[in-house]
């Protein structure tokens, strides 16, 4: 059992809850989850594939977070359930794993984009302020072993998640040394519209490139491995 304050982030632009076949061990099993850290992704794909149920359901898998590159929120899988997003453990380099699926004491935050993307503002904003929530709520204490990219449990074929972009000293400076939000409601306003803009030049590069064709390489995710990890 879980003793979390909160399991919804009050602040998500959107609450997608995804059906119990995506998450916990057997699926659909509640509760189960206690945090210990929260795993960054990269997603190499969209807000809107992210945000699309079916998508989730075809996988196998599941995150509780997505952070688009506008800012947006969405929460799919309530933290204290056990979401897929982490169960695959290859050549790991996080002192805190145990021999238990880490499904089970992570919280897995997908960021729209592609590996190597700068991130806008806004999205580092909106990821800080969500990840800052979930340690407060958990009880974690921000740090380089507790704010991990997901590279830290798979090296192997997650070795780019998240990749170059991650802007990992930002995050950790502001969840350790601010208290509040970077910006006023009203600054954050103007950076989100610049962050659209921003994130359409981008996405229409990769569409330009073909790199957009990769959305379902990253988030063939783990389920199946850490169902047998339970
Ligand atoms: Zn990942």
């Amino acid at each position: 059992m879980t003793d979390l304050q909160e399991t919804w982030y009050p602040a998500a632009d959107l609450n997608i809850p995804l059906p119990p076949e995506c998450y916990g061990y057997p699926a659909g099993t509640r509760d189960q989850n206690q945090p210990i850290a929260v795993v960054h992704h990269i997603a190499e794909g969209y807000f809107s594939t992210l945000t699309d149920p079916g998508f989730w359901l075809s996988r196998g898998s599941s995150v509780h977070f997505a952070v688009a590159k506008d800012g947006r929120v969405a929460q799919l899988v309530a933290i204290d359930n056990a979401a897929w997003g982490n169960g695959r453990v290859q050549h790991p380099t996080w002192p805190l794993l145990t021999p238990t699926n880490p499904n089970l004491y992570t919280v897995s935050i997908e960021h729209e984009g592609f590996t190597g993307d700068p991130w806008p503002i806004a999205q580092v904003d909106a990821s800080i302020e969500l990840t800052r929530w979930v340690c407060d709520v958990a009880g974690i204490d921000p740090s380089a072993n507790t704010i991990i990219g997901h590279y830290r449990i798979d090296g192997v074929s997650r070795a780019n998640c998240p990749g170059t972009g991650w802007p990992i000293d930002t995050i950790l400076y502001q969840l350790q040394h601010a208290q509040g939000a970077i910006f006023t409601p009203a600054e954050l306003a103007t950076i989100r519209r610049t962050a659209r803009h921003q994130a359409r030049l981008i996405l229409q590069e990769h569409r330009r490139n073909g790199t957009h064709l990769t959305t379902t390489q990253h988030v063939a995710y783990d389920a199946t491995d850490g169902r047998d990890a339970g």
